[in-house]
């Protein structure tokens, strides 16, 4: 079968693999769609630290084969499969922390979302690890869920309310995702990117204020619009340093900051921390998501209230993976979507 794969730098190739065989507890899942993430970029790289770089971990597609016992999934049965599934019962997950839990970045997708097939381990099913996609949804939608419940646990983390004024900075897919789901909120959203193509599809999503980074001083613009104080909050979605820095800048004082974008190996920011000390201003992270909140993910998407799938702008079958990685990398196309 084929599969995207790295070569060692940063390029992206297809390989000709064997189809995993499976064991008892595990599936087999045809995979029919799978959302190419910043990550998987950063993977290819070699600069993500976070967990195995593993390509791959939005995928969704059909039950194609049942190795043994397996309670509530039968062939034939279209899933999102989990690529990190937490224990639920560790110090980590008893206190909310389920994507530190140890066996979370142990347990991932074989050999990767972009495959043909995909095993799914036995503890990934065996601990509530696959979840099923409604029939009315497509597989391009269904492959929406785990970058759309990634943005719904940090929101949840910072804790946003109606009203509320927030930055974005960065407006690809998880930046856009965030500005959707906050305007759902009435929240009030700002967006800020450099790249022109990015800032035209903020533009036409009609969400809130679209700020030039390039051209603007997005602090004091964001100032400007709230009264002279600032954002309530800034997510960070970009791992660049200037992303969080003009994040921290952007914020009130008692504001809040989330770094949501994975920053790259080597990160160091120099920045003046007697700032956010003497304005109150609280540091949040967001890493990844859980079961919970792609059960939530997969219930909003379903219900078609938020235009989600408006975020795909680009499709690449399997054997056209470097292109999927080159669009992706540009900074050209939105969200870009493998299928087979
Ligand atoms: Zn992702
Ligand atoms: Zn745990």
């Amino acid at each position: 079968m084929k599969a995207g794969a790295g070569n060692g730098g940063p390029r992206a190739q297809v390989e000709e693999v064997p189809v995993p065989s499976i064991g008892p507890g595990e599936l087999l899942v045809q995979m029919k769609a799978c959302g190419l993430c910043g990550t998987d970029i950063e993977k290819l790289h070699g600069e993500y630290t976070a967990a195995m770089p593993v390509l791959g971990h939005e995928a969704v597609g059909i039950v194609s084969r049942v190795e043994g016992k397996v309670e509530g999934i039968k062939e034939g049965d279209r899933v999102f499969p989990h690529h990190h599934v937490p224990c639920h019962n560790c110090y980590y997950c008893r206190r909310g922390n389920e994507t530190m839990c140890d066996h979370y970045k142990t347990s991932y997708l074989d050999p990767g979302g972009f495959s043909e097939f995909i095993r799914v381990p036995e503890w990934n099913v065996s601990h509530g690890g696959v979840l099923k996609v409604p029939e009315r949804l497509s597989f391009d939608e269904a492959s929406l869920v785990e970058p759309t419940a990634c943005c719904i646990r940090a929101i949840e983390r910072c804790g946003v309310e109606e009203g509320d004024s927030v930055l974005v900075v960065g407006a690809g897919p998880v930046g856009m995702t965030h500005a959707l789901l906050l305007a759902s909120m009435k929240a009030r959203v700002m967006v800020s990117d450099i790249s022109d193509d990015r800032l035209n599809f903020a533009r036409g999503s009609h969400l809130g204020a679209v700020l030039d980074a390039g051209k603007l001083d997005v602090p004091q613009e964001v100032k400007r619009a709230t009264e002279g104080r600032g954002a309530d909050l800034a997510i960070a979605a970009s791992g660049s340093l200037r992303a969080i820095e003009q994040a921290l800048k952007s914020v009130r004082k008692g504001g809040k900051v989330c770094i949501f974008g994975v920053p790259p190996k080597g990160s160091i920011l120099q920045y003046d921390v007697s700032d956010p000390y003497n304005s109150e201003v609280s540091l949040f992270s967001s890493y990844a998501a859980t079961d919970v909140d792609t059960a939530k993910a997969l219930k909003l998407i379903a219900s078609r209230r938020i235009d989600f799938a408006s975020l795909i702008t680009h499709r690449f079958r399997i054997e056209e993976f470097d292109r999927a990685v080159e669009t992706m990398s540009s900074g050209k196309g939105m969200k870009v979507v493998i299928t087979p």
